[in-house]
């Protein structure tokens, strides 16, 4: 399993299950709260 964000190998079974790195999640998490907030603006 990689991650598709940063194709790296995702070693812990807590990423392979989520699809991506922790550190992608969290860049995706945040971003998906930004475009939110912008939409409410
Ligand atoms: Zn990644």
């Amino acid at each position: 399993m990689i991650c598709p964000i940063c194709n790296r190998q995702l070693r812990s079974k807590k990423s392979i299950e989520r699809g991506m790195g922790p550190v992608c999640a969290r860049k995706l998490k945040e971003a998906e709260y930004q475009s939110e907030t912008q939409k409410v603006k």
